[in-house]
């Protein structure tokens, strides 16, 4: 079976974890504060706090940006729910915004109609590994003097406008979970140019305390803290991130040169100025296809291929949000998409022959 994701492990992880392990030291320590620093030099931030997941990020990032109780912060229904639910952890009030079909990423001229007296940030996401539309969200949430934390956790590495992603808000945020472009088990990192919001992080990952006055507590915070046993996986990934994505933007432009012609699919588009990094590569099954997506999917795994649904239904549509008084028909375009998406295999461990494998059983099915 073609794995829709596979992690990547390899001796450079093994010899890292197995370093720290005769370290002695398992938790916060030395690695940790080296992930931060190659994060941030990555991203080209001035500061980078690493999290025990990706949540823990966003969920840190939104407090350091004041989000508190009776604050609205505006998202995407079309997401993983580790987006919204920060926010709801805060006591804020969960304000979707429905999504655009080129990039399923939050539709800027839908997000001003959103905007309240308590609106306080927005919270793009960029999805499957592509950066929103910075320009115009920038335009809007300046405008109403609103802070954004963007949501980078599918797109480590991603670029718009040569600038890399993470850095299109206040705070962007990345998750280093198993399935992620890279990956340390569990692990998230922020990244942001404002030393006070990084110093905010950090307080907020170790109980309210500074990594200067241990035992004063000066906000509250979780243990959010990521152990040097993560942060050495993720480091050794760090080092391979650029041929990890390179690798699957040539997966993804061979599917989409092979695939272009095939009546009823609608292939992923790569915006002006962007740089997708393909976390998933997200075909639509419209109503033109042969089949239904379900047919097709069938289909693809008897042919030995796995695929996904990202996601089946967007977040309003869940038994948690239909309790906040969402209902279907608020998100139209969310809501008709999440009927459509099909995300193949790209990621880099797929040899040539699998690709052709996926690329052949297709056009053989769409015939
Ligand atoms: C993975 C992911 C998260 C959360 O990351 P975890 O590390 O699993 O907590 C948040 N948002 C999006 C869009 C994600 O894909």
């Amino acid at each position: 079976m073609i794995n829709v994701s596979k992690p990547i492990i390899e001796k450079e992880e093994i010899d890292a974890v197995m370093e720290v392990m005769k370290s002695g030291m398992l938790a916060q320590g030395p690695r940790v504060k080296e992930l931060e620093n190659e994060f941030a030099k990555f991203c080209e931030a001035d500061f980078a706090v690493a999290f025990n997941s990706g949540t823990a990020a966003i969920h840190s990032g939104l407090y350091a940006l004041g989000v508190k109780a009776g604050d609205e912060v505006i998202t995407t229904p079309f997401t993983f729910v580790a987006t919204a639910n920060p926010i709801l952890m805060l006591g804020a009030k969960v304000v979707f915004c429905d999504i655009r079909e080129d990039d399923f990423n939050i539709d800027p001229d839908k997000a001003e109609e959103k905007i309240t007296q308590n609106t306080k940030a927005i919270l793009p996401v960029d999805l499957f590994g592509q950066v929103y539309d910075y320009n115009k969200l920038e335009k809007i949430s300046a405008g109403h003097n609103l802070k954004i934390l963007e949501d980078a956790c599918q797109a480590v590495g991603a670029e718009q406008s040569g600038k890399k992603a993470g850095k299109f808000g206040n705070i962007g945020a990345f998750s280093l979970y198993a399935t992620k472009n890279i990956m340390s088990g569990e692990g998230g990192v922020v990244v942001t140019d404002d030393e006070d919001l990084a110093e905010k992080c950090r307080r907020f990952r170790h109980h309210g305390q500074s990594e200067q006055t241990k035992y004063e507590y000066w906000d509250i915070g979780f243990n959010y803290r990521m152990m040097d046993l993560q942060a050495a996986i993720g480091l050794a990934q760090l080092k391979k991130v650029e041929i990890f994505n390179a690798k699957r933007i040539e997966n993804a432009k061979k599917l989409s040169h092979e695939l272009a012609d095939i009546k009823g699919l609608v292939l992923p588009q790569v915006l002006e100025g962007n740089k997708h990094v393909f976390h998933q590569y997200t075909i639509r099954v419209t109503e033109n296809f042969k089949s239904t997506r379900a047919e097709f999917t069938a289909y693809l795994k008897e042919q030995g291929i796995g695929s996904g649904i990202y996601y089946p239904k967007p977040l309003h549509l869940h038994p948690h949000f239909l309790k906040m008084g969402f209902k279907e028909g608020d998100f139209p375009v969310a809501e008709r998409l999440s009927t459509e998406v099909l995300s193949l295999p790209v990621h880099p461990s797929l040899t040539e022959d699998e690709l052709n494998l996926i690329i052949n059983s297709i056009k053989n099915y769409a015939k």
